[in-house]
């Protein structure tokens, strides 16, 4: 077949057109979009000579090739994968193939220039994201147990040639004719090997296949001194990837060593993780993760605007490092998700409505609190440090996720006037409850010592009650939030009226209550202003008198804090 100029696809032209004229800030995407599209090519054909084995195609050394070329100022990107035939060039390259295309056809006729940024990306459109950085794309391609092959060249015009290409290898080559440099907007230069070097690492570090270039072409040595010219020195060719998908791996097969790397690589910390949580789906949503609970807390943990969390890949291809999978309160988990069935270019505002990566942070968050648990189970020691470090975040769940507050309780200990160094479970506290003790009693203040001081807490200490000492400001907000644990109630001893032992602490007998009703009439006109009853008490052993709440008002503390944040 002889040579064919053809028009785009009308949809295909407007995607183009957004593309010639994209103000899409992250123009080095593009090289990610090859590289996966190159990485799928290498899969298939994998999968093709693993099925047939007649194929005539070899599948020795699959890899992909960075040929960066400055004086030209190109860059290709060889694959010697599956490559594709005429019709599929045409099919695949000149239309918009996508199931999302009614969608961005409806869109795309709408679109200014500022939305366009949103539309790239909410749809994938891979290797159209070339015409971003390029004036002109060549394609040269042959399918794997084909002869001839096809060569495809735009200027993303809205045409294109087609031709046959006698020689072509097996596989696909893209070659650009890169835009003249633009370091005024910042966009980098993509024949520069350190430049490459980078992206790769960034994005593509854990593609399966090899990517390699050609090093610089090392200085030539002039000879020594009466010595024969020495041999000029050839470029080594460098591997730019790890290739290491460590989250696809059982862990079995994964060294404590390659995941502390890892976990440092994708977290950006300096210690050991405490623990690695490696999980893969299967079934309607397959994606697979690899999470870790570092052992020390990042400085910013509680900076409104810290950055980090999640890697989010799509079938190891890098999407973005702060996906915002994990909840807030476990924003100090680390690691990496693989998704099977996203889109490569999907939005953080996409994400949040996807129903997959719903059921993902459904699943790992249900996954991390069942982790924290079995630490707290058999790592007393490790338990105390992550406690330590993440406890305070870990509680904000209690107020934030209810359906998962009772495992959050559970996996969570609390201070207690049992021991001044050892705080305690729930569950260990219910054991402990003395007979016809049915509620959990608490106390919130600002700290330890403050409650430990406390007339209130009399009482219960005389009759050997255990009462949580609740000192974190998160504290104040889910006693409020969390009404029971285990069927037990959380009462607080500084709230309303208090049973003790089955009778009415609270309430001192008839003939008391006559004896002193001057003093408490007197008490009640002096301090009128300041309460709003006075009332005898059995409450009290050592101290003369104490303030109370209403059972439904604010403890001091709450009130505090609202005070703080302005309400
Ligand atoms: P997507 O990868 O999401 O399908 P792209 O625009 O990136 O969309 O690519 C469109 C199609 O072109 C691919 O699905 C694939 O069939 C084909 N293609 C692209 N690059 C290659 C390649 N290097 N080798 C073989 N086929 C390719
Ligand atoms: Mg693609």
């Amino acid at each position: 077949m002889t040579s064919q100029v053809h028009e785009f696809q009308a949809e295909a032209r407007q995607l183009l057109d957004l593309m010639v004229h994209s103000i899409y800030s992250n123009k080095d995407s593009f090289l990610r979009e090859l590289i996966s599209n190159a990485s799928d090519a290498l899969d298939k054909l994998r999968l093709e000579g693993l099925r047939d084995k007649d194929l005539d195609a070899d599948i020795s050394d699959l890899h992909i090739r960075l040929i960066p070329d400055a004086e030209a100022r190109t860059l290709t990107i060889v694959d010697n994968g599956i490559g594709m035939t005429r019709e599929e060039v045409v099919d695949l390259i000149g239309t918009v193939a996508k199931s999302g295309t009614a969608e961005l056809r409806r869109k795309l006729a709408e679109a200014d220039n500022a939305s366009s940024e949103e539309l790239i990306g909410q749809f994938g459109v891979g290797f159209y994201s070339t015409f971003m950085v390029a004036d002109e794309v060549t394609l040269v391609t042959r399918k794997a147990g084909e002869t001839v092959g096809t060569r495809w060249a735009s200027t993303g015009d809205g045409t294109y040639t087609i031709d046959d290409a006698a020689d072509a290898p097996q596989g696909t080559a893209i070659t650009l004719a890169l835009s003249p440099v633009d370091t005024d907007n910042a966009v980098n230069d993509y024949t520069d090997r350190f430049v490459l070097r980078g992206l790769v690492k960034k994005y593509s570090d854990f593609i399966a296949w090899p990517i390699r270039m050609l090093g610089e072409t090392p200085a030539p040595v002039e000879p020594a001194e009466g010595e024969d010219a020495v041999e000029p020195a050839e470029p080594v060719d460098e591997t730019l990837n790890s290739q290491k998908a460590l989250w696809s791996k059982n862990k079995s097969e994964v060294t404590d060593e390659e995941y502390a790397d890892f976990y440092r690589h994708v977290s950006h910390a300096w210690d050991e993780p405490l623990e690695t949580i490696s999980l893969h789906a299967e079934g309607t949503f397959e994606y697979q993760s690899l999470l870790f609970i570092p052992t020390q807390a990042p400085f910013d943990l509680f900076m409104r605007e810290r950055s980090g969390g999640i890697h989010l890949y799509v079938k190891r291809v890098f999407i973005m490092d702060d996906a915002d999978i994990m909840p807030e309160y476990l924003r100090w988990v680390q690691g990496v998700v693989d998704a099977a069935d996203l889109s490569l270019n999907v939005s953080r505002e996409i994400l949040q409505e996807d129903r997959q990566i719903r059921a993902i942070r459904r699943r790992l968050t249900k996954k991390v609190i069942s982790t924290v648990q079995e630490i707290a189970d058999k790592r007393p020691d490790d338990y105390a440090t992550f406690w330590e470090n993440f406890g305070r975040v870990f509680k904000e769940g209690l107020v934030n996720d209810s359906d998962n507050a009772q495992a959050i309780l559970k996996a969570s200990v609390f201070a207690s006037t049992r021991s001044e160094t050892e705080p305690t479970r729930l569950a260990d506290y219910v054991t402990r409850m003395a007979d016809g003790q049915d509620v959990i009693y608490y106390m919130t203040g600002e700290s330890r010592t403050q409650l430990e001081a406390s007339p209130h807490l009399e009482a219960f200490a005389a009759k050997g009650i255990e009462v949580l000492l609740l000192s974190d400001p998160v504290d104040e907000v889910w006693v409020t939030a969390v009404p029971e644990f285990d069927g037990k109630k959380f009462v607080s001893v500084a709230k309303g009226v208090v049973d003790l032992d089955g009778d009415d602490a609270d309430t001192a007998d008839e003939a008391q209550n006559e004896e002193f009703s001057p003093l408490m009439d007197w008490l009640g006109e002096t301090l009128a202003d300041d309460v709003s009853s006075v009332r005898l008490t059995s409450r009290l052993t050592d101290s003369a008198a104490c303030l109370v709440g209403d059972e439904f008002s604010m403890t001091p503390q709450l009130e505090k804090l609202y005070r703080a944040s302005g309400q």
